[in-house]
């Protein structure tokens, strides 16, 4: 018989802990000005019509005494039903009220990674963050990791460890899920974009596994952030109005 994973002893209160330590933005600018356009206007990541915010079920515990932005995800369709029902016991899916409402205090662990994962090698060492690729076409900043800040990375860093000590069972869901990156981006023949611990571009070898530190050549930008006109033909595309900057970061 497989042993059994020990239960995840997390309290709502470490969840207080956990967002004391995890405010950094992600980086210096306002990333939303960029992939709102093609969304409707509102950011990809805060919008439950493209991305599930999934949290512990004690997170919501805590969110619950502390604000009402917060309430159970409804699936509307297919593949957000499939989404709810791959669930592991111990999480479930939320949707907030919307950007006009956000409090940046009770944005949950989930909102203050985005669009980032804990990236695990084959012998289970965490060696830093991932991106989730399945949104690398909308979500402007992962074509653009140079920017991400060092200090985001760390704390994003620290905040995982922290949850996989008290959560065996969330340590192994990014084994996993990291498992599933280097398939998938062997399969499509591309390299893993990663950065290490320290904030530092790396590229994994997705056969191998093998890392090396990156160059921003080695980063290429997805359709349609690797043109100025492919970007405006997806905003118009989308009904959205093109930033004044356009993908220039200022
Ligand atoms: S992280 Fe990506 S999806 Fe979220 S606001 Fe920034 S560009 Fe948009
Ligand atoms: S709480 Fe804020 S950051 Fe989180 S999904 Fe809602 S609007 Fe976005």
């Amino acid at each position: 018989m497989a042993p059994k994973t020990p239960r995840a002893t997390l309290k709502p209160d470490d969840f207080t802990t956990l967002y004391e330590g995890f405010d950094a933005p992600v980086s210096r600018y306002d990333c939303g000005r960029k992939c709102a356009p093609l969304n409707k206007g509102s950011a990809l990541c805060c919008s439950s019509q493209h991305a599930v915010v999934v949290v512990h079920k004690v997170e919501f515990e805590l969110l619950k005494g502390r604000t009402d932005i917060w309430s159970k995800f409804k699936p509307y369709d297919r593949s957000t039903k499939q989404i709810v029902e791959e669930l592991t016991h111990d999480c479930m899916a939320l949707e907030c009220k919307g950007t006009a409402f956000c409090e940046r205090h009770n944005r949950t662990i989930a909102c203050r990674g985005f669009p980032f994962y804990p990236y695990l090698t084959r012998q289970k060492e965490f060696v830093g963050v991932g991106t989730y690729w399945v949104f690398e076409d909308r979500c402007w900043m992962m074509s653009n990791l140079e920017i991400v800040e060092p200090t985001f990375v760390e704390q994003f860093i620290a905040t995982y460890e922290k949850i996989f000590e008290k959560d065996p069972t969330e340590f192994q869901t990014y084994v996993e899920f990291s498992a599933s990156a280097r398939r998938v981006f062997s399969r499509w023949k591309r390299e893993i974009p990663l950065l290490s611990r320290e904030g530092k571009l790396m590229i994994v070898e997705p056969s191998t596994g093998a890392i090396r530190p990156g160059k921003p050549k080695d980063f290429p930008k997805v359709t349609p952030f690797n043109s100025e006109r492919a970007y405006k033909a997806a905003c118009k595309e989308a009904g959205g109005e093109m930033p004044k900057e356009g993908l220039r970061v200022e």
